[in-house]
């Protein structure tokens, strides 16, 4: 059902030729990475060398996939491209959206009925267009991927920015915006800077208490997290041959948390029993077909200094568990210190709350070393300090975990079982007291542990650890203890220690599942009605944006002058917004509502120049719309950088924004805004930012002549009667100017659609 054995054959049928002639234009060995990326250019073989982080390269993904959160606009912008099917393989989880509380039993029920509109729709548009829906419950879209989609040597995009966990099977897998998956989704091609390349070498095996989660906790705290910025991460050597194919993937998942582009790792037989335990035996067959060419190369492994632009070195058997935090992922402590670490900077030692999931942490070998530790606490008469949840990472995981008993020895020890999602790990928790903002301690198997993302209580102390070493510290409810040294008190007194996990890499009787929940689509979809009501506040079909009107653009308000960072989170804020993500006009409101205004040094505070009176930046521009009138914003350096987010560029747009002018953009923010047809400006000399007033209105000029490379101009009336010219830059290409013009890239893919 669910994977596409054709389409990996065909990908597959030009790798060798596609690595040879990449290796001739390069002229040396190659890393894994750079095959992958060199067999999915756009353009096919290779004809020259890109330059690591410098070269912007189009790629040919393979697969597209998308969480219910972030699919709403992408697949509302897909609409919009006007084709009948998606060009590439793609698929929905409903994963984000439900709210974890009193168990599955009760939470997804709820969930779907809260948001049964979003779903409806996203199960809808996913059978008119060719896309695989994951229904609310199917699990969490990373670990449905690993299970049912990722393949060796493969290279795929998702709107989520822990995509990157399919290189746990060998995959390039990027995160990114849903304005970039529409663009594949529609057939065209992926724009990436070709990343730099970060080697890690791991040696020895695992042991004792150790996982592969303390793997990436102890590279975190090496990288920290902006130390993969534009690279991908590769792991390689004998340790890395020891590890689980899934173990493989929460390395690779966490990369995303030190902000590598993403993190892969050669192909061996843990993933060729991973696939033939997932029932994809004839992907494994293929693989082994041309295996040495979904690794590295021998030489580049033999000499990695000479071939990775950086390298790291990690002995497994000297490696200990880690917990990293609080507030940060990158703060990392081997847990042999972490009492005397707590204690000096006064973390609460009293843990309330361990928890097993997320798509880093939810395989099966997850659950049964977790499980182990909890039979054992059960069998010497312990009981858990701190309250205990897990969320499995899919169905198949939670009905074959529940068939061997693991799910039992967890409910025997008081655990909770989540619904297979995201759930706190998104801050989908309703936990009972969070709003007392007390301080108190968590512990966690995730990825993220920033303040608030779990149970939006700022003073809630999260730690990242492996699975068994949640389960441990539940038992003891205490984050100082060690259970590699030291014991606990059970209910006849008696000191008693815990043994080291035992579990099993996959299930001994196989995977089983009832139903995965999947919906396949329809095979014609043009009859099929996609559902959105016109009333609904949390979705709203898009109309397209209307195109330039063919002349220069003058009478423009300044909306808001930014004044420092102005993030994409500063743009179009997340947290309660999220659940407007699929309704442009709705979550228009929050609209720059973090920028701070230069005039004033306030957030959400400007003039509108109509009325002289301050107010909300979203109804200060929905009056110049309603006057007819554009407007500018103006920022300042390195605008938009955080998320691709394109919310941050289609509010602007929708809300009738012409031109966001800044000192510098963030470069995916940038090509947002041209995607959206916004006009996105530079200073030619910075100091200009400063000529900026308050009461300005701007004439933009050269429009009717917008050719690469050509500066445009900018007249500012001032409101005292004076004005000055300054010249701004561009860096639209011949193509985006298209774009511009059209109104919108869109605008352009319906019209060669149609055409
Ligand atoms: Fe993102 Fe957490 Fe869901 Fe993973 S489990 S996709 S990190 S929200």
């Amino acid at each position: 059902m669910a994977f596409d054995i054709e389409m990996i054959k065909k990908v597959y049928a030009n790798f060798s030729s596609r690595v040879d002639a990449a290796r001739k234009v390069v002229g040396r060995p190659l890393t894994l990475s750079e095959k992958i990326l060199y067999t999915h250019l756009w353009d096919g073989n290779a004809n020259k060398a890109f330059i690591r982080g410098t070269d912007y390269v189009d790629f040919a993904p393979d697969r597209v996939a998308m969480q219910d959160a972030t699919a709403q606009m992408a697949l509302l912008q897909f609409m919009q491209a006007g084709r009948p099917q998606v060009a590439v393989p793609s698929t929905v989880h409903c994963d984000h959206l439900i709210t974890a509380k009193d168990g599955a039993a009760i939470d997804l029920p709820h969930a779907n009925t809260e948001s049964k509109e979003v779903f409806d729709f996203l199960a809808s548009v996913s059978n008119k267009y060719g896309i695989g829906f994951w229904k609310p419950g199917a699990g969490i879209i990373h670990q449905v991927v690993l299970e049912n989609y990722a393949f060796p040597g493969g290279m795929m995009i998702g709107t989520d920015s822990h995509t990157v966990n399919a290189g746990g099977l060998g995959m390039v897998a990027i995160g990114v915006g849903g304005a970039d998956a529409c663009d594949v989704m529609a057939g065209l091609p992926w724009e990436l800077k070709f990343p730099k390349l970060i080697g890690v070498k791991l040696t020895g095996k695992l042991n004792g208490w150790t996982s592969a989660k303390d793997v990436i906790l102890k590279v975190a705290g090496i990288l920290t997290v902006k130390g993969g910025t534009g690279a991908i991460v590769e792991y390689f050597g004998d340790g890395a041959e020891n590890l689980s194919c899934t173990g493989k993937g929460t390395i690779c998942n966490m990369g995303a948390e030190v902000g590598a582009t993403t993190s892969t790792f050669g192909y061996d037989e843990s993933m060729e029993r991973y696939l033939r335990a997932t029932n994809r035996a004839d992907v494994a067959d293929e693989a082994n077909k041309i295996k040495e060419h979904l690794t590295g190369d021998a030489e580049v492994y033999a000499e990695p200094e000479k071939y990775f632009d950086q390298l790291i070195e990690i002995n497994l058997d000297e490696l200990e568990p880690y917990l990293n935090g609080p507030f940060t992922p990158d703060l990392a402590t081997p847990i042999s210190q972490m009492k005397e670490v707590a204690a000096a900077n006064g973390w609460p030692l009293k843990v309330e709350w361990g928890l097993i999931g997320s798509c880093t942490n939810s395989s099966y070998e997850d659950l049964s070393r977790a499980a182990s530790i909890a039979k054992q606490a059960i069998d010497k008469g312990l009981t858990t300090k701190a309250e205990f949840g897990i969320n499995p990472g899919s169905e198949q995981v939670r009905y074959t975990a529940n068939r061997d008993g693991l799910l039992g020895t967890f409910e025997n020890l008081n655990a909770t079982i989540f619904t297979n999602a995201c759930g706190p790990c998104i801050g989908m928790w309703d936990r009972v007291g969070a709003e007392k903002a007390e301080k108190n301690t968590i512990v966690h198997s995730f990825n993220r542990n920033f303040a608030k993302r779990a149970d939006g209580n700022p003073n809630t102390y999260a730690f990242v650890t492996s699975p068994e070493i949640v389960a441990a510290i539940a038992i003891a409810g205490n984050l100082g203890f060690n259970p590699l040294t030291d014991t606990l008190t059970n209910d006849k007194g008696e000191q008693v220690k815990l043994d080291p996990p035992v579990g099993d890499e996959l299930p001994v009787k196989g995977y089983a599942v009832e139903d995965a929940g999947f919906q396949a689509p329809a095979i014609d979809g043009s009859g099929v009605q996609v559902l959105v009501s016109p009333t609904s506040h949390r979705l709203q079909l898009l109309d397209p944006f209307t195109p330039w009107e063919g002349t220069d653009l003058k009478g423009l308000k300044l909306l808001i002058k930014a004044k420092g960072k102005c993030t994409t989170d500063h743009i179009s804020m997340a947290g309660p917004w999220l659940k407007f993500r699929g309704h442009l006009d709705n979550i228009s409101n929050n609209m720059l509502i973090g920028a701070v205004n230069y005039f004033n040094d306030k957030t959400d505070n400007v003039k509108n120049e109509l009325t002289g009176e301050y107010g909300p930046v979203p109804a200060t521009q929905r009056a110049y719309k309603a006057a007819g009138l554009g407007s500018v914003v103006v920022g300042d350096e390195n605008y938009g950088e955080g998320s691709s987010r394109e919310h941050a560029a289609m509010e602007p747009r929708h809300l009738g924004v012409r031109a966001v002018l800044v000192k510098s953009f963030a470069r995916i923010h940038e090509t947002n805004l041209k995607k959206q047809g916004m006009l996105g400006l530079t200073f030619a000399d910075k100091n200009d930012y400063d000529k900026i007033r308050e009461d300005d209105t701007l004439d933009i000029i050269g429009l009717t002549t917008f050719t690469p490379n050509v500066p445009l101009q900018i007249v500012l009336h001032h409101a005292d009667g004076t004005s000055e010219t300054i010249f701004v830059n561009h860096s639209y290409n011949a193509q985006q100017i298209e774009w511009f013009k059209a109104g919108g890239a869109l605008n352009i893919i319906r019209r060669e659609a149609a055409a």
